[in-house]
């Protein structure tokens, strides 16, 4: 038990979150590659103004380390980014990261059974790979003409340039995303003016934020089962948005009149109302918690600019319309590329196949973590396994779950690897693209999970317990074992 050695790509939650459960399961030797100077994934690079989680703290945890000292019902970067940190160090785990090292490539050698990964810092072997790129690691620039014209600072919010004052300064921010709606809110109060370029509009539903006091700190750290109550409540919330964007929908009513009410209660302006106003089901866009975007695009420094645009100039934007709107600073609030996966580090399985081969319709893996063809590798948050609603935490856990007992396996039966079939592969296929029809996600309009083609290689058609329950053993007959 615990013999095998474990390489992982990538430090953030998936990567630290799979280090630390393997080492928790008896597995020593265990190797994290990591691109950037720390840990932290996503938590480490989008420390853009107001960014915080948007899923309630006491889910947005690892279950085996909750933490009652979160300021925040949804806490903010920092104090996330520190979390995993902390996690990291006290499980022994920051000392087993290599950081600065980018995996270019990974080989399966089928005659010694062991992933051979070429790196920055040079090659390394274990018997079991693990890739825990997460799904919006790279930042997606769009291709607007002009854009290298510009004069001033021009930044993605994942890598917000905080060298670059605002203060007093016309700043344009283009995307209505997640990621937008904590900014703009953010830099408001600072700018002299915010031009906000909206394509289409998504949903919004009231986060309600608030402080936890230190008597309710207090209380978590002396009543754990308290915490864990709270995250049970939040998790039953969440699973009832999922099954209301998968199977139920028509339980998304009550949520589109809460939707509704956010705008007409914060907006007076008809013209800004309809413009905020989605036509688009609830849901099928990334459904976004907020109490402050409406208010802020009402304040007399934002405009919401809906007029495509046509480029960017030197001095600002040029919009369809033919007017030029200046900017002093561009913010890239547009999202990421979200179908690539482990791209671009180059996997080969058996027969010299690559895992961009095997994708190259789209994206998919049986139950988002193993694909025919690649023995003794896993994919957490992998292909399929992301949601309307749910914690990536819980998913990562539950992957996680599954990687061991696939291990154990390896271990009862004296085996040196573990393939899914091609069979068991593409009838869980089937069952998924089935399932993923009725969400409200493949409604018609655009979001990060639908491709061009109508490919989905992202989103999970049911509520998350169903992952959690089908992850957490291997069903007989899905993996081959061979010596
Ligand atoms: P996003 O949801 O993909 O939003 C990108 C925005 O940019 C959209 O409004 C999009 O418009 C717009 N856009 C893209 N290309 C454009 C172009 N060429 N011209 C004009 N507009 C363009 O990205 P995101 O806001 O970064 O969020 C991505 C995901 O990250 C979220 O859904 C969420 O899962 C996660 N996230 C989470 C948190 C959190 O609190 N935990 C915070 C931020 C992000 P269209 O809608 O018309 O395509």
């Amino acid at each position: 038990m615990g013999s095998r050695s474990v390489a992982i790509v990538g430090g953030g939650f998936g990567g630290v979150g799979a280090a630390v459960m393997l080492r928790r399961a008896g597995y020593d030797d265990v190797t994290v590659f990591e691109r950037g100077e720390r840990v932290g994934g996503v938590w480490h690079h989008n420390t853009y103004p107001g960014a915080a989680c948007d899923v309630a703290s006491h889910l947005y945890e690892f279950s085996f380390a909750p933490n009652p000292r979160w300021s925040r019902r949804y806490a903010p970067q920092a104090e996330i980014q520190a979390y995993l940190e902390d996690i990291a160090r006290s499980h022994g785990v920051l000392e087993r990261v290599r950081t600065g090292t980018e995996v270019q490539g990974a080989r399966w050698d089928a005659g010694r059974a062991k992933w051979v990964l070429q790196t920055s810092g040079g090659p390394h072997e274990a018997d079991v790979l693990l890739t825990a790129c997460g799904q919006l690691s790279t930042p997606s620039v769009p291709a607007l003409a002009g854009l290298d014209t510009f004069a001033g600072p021009a930044f993605h919010t994942a890598r917000w340039r905080h060298d670059v004052d605002l203060a007093g300064k016309r700043v344009a921010v283009i995307g209505t995303g997640c990621s937008a709606i904590q900014v703009v809110p953010a830099i408001q109060p600072i700018v002299q003016h915010v031009d906000v370029y909206q394509r289409s509009p998504g949903w919004t539903i009231p986060k309600g934020d608030f402080a936890y006091s230190p008597r309710a700190q207090r209380l978590f750290a002396r009543f754990p089962a308290l915490q864990r109550l709270d995250r049970a409540a939040i998790f039953a919330f969440m699973e009832l948005g999922a099954a209301a964007m998968t199977r139920y929908r028509w339980l998304l009513r009550p949520f589109r009149a809460i939707c509704a009410r956010q705008i007409t209660k914060a907006i007076d302006d008809p013209e800004l109302r309809r413009k905020v106003t989605p036509t688009d089901e609830v849901g099928c866009k990334r459904l976004m918690l907020t109490d402050n975007w409406y208010p802020t695009l009402a304040s007399p420094n934002v405009a919401l600019v809906d007029d495509r645009i046509a480029e960017v100039t030197p001095h600002g934007i040029r919009t369809e319309d033919g007017r030029e709107h200046q900017a002093d600073v561009l913010v890239l609030a547009t999202g990421f590329k979200t179908h690539s996966f482990v791209a671009p580090m180059e996997v080969v399985g058996s027969d010299g196949r690559t895992l961009a081969e095997e994708w190259a319709t789209v994206a998919r893996a049986y139950l988002g973590m193993s694909v025919p063809g690649f023995p003794n590798m896993f994919l957490l948050y992998g292909p399929n396994t992301n949601g309307g609603t749910g914690s990536v935490i819980y998913t990562i856990e539950a992957g996680m779950a599954h990687v061991l007992a696939a291990l154990g396996e390896l271990d009862r039966a004296g085996a040196q690897r573990i393939e899914v079939s091609r069979q068991a592969a593409e009838a869980f296929d089937r069952e998924l693209r089935a399932a993923l029809k009725g969400t409200v996600w493949h409604t018609g309009c655009t979001n990060w999970y639908v491709d061009e083609n109508g490919n989905d290689p992202n989103q999970w058609p049911w509520v998350w317990s169903r992952y959690r329950r089908r992850t957490a053993r291997i069903e007989p007959g899905t993996y081959a074992l061979a010596p």
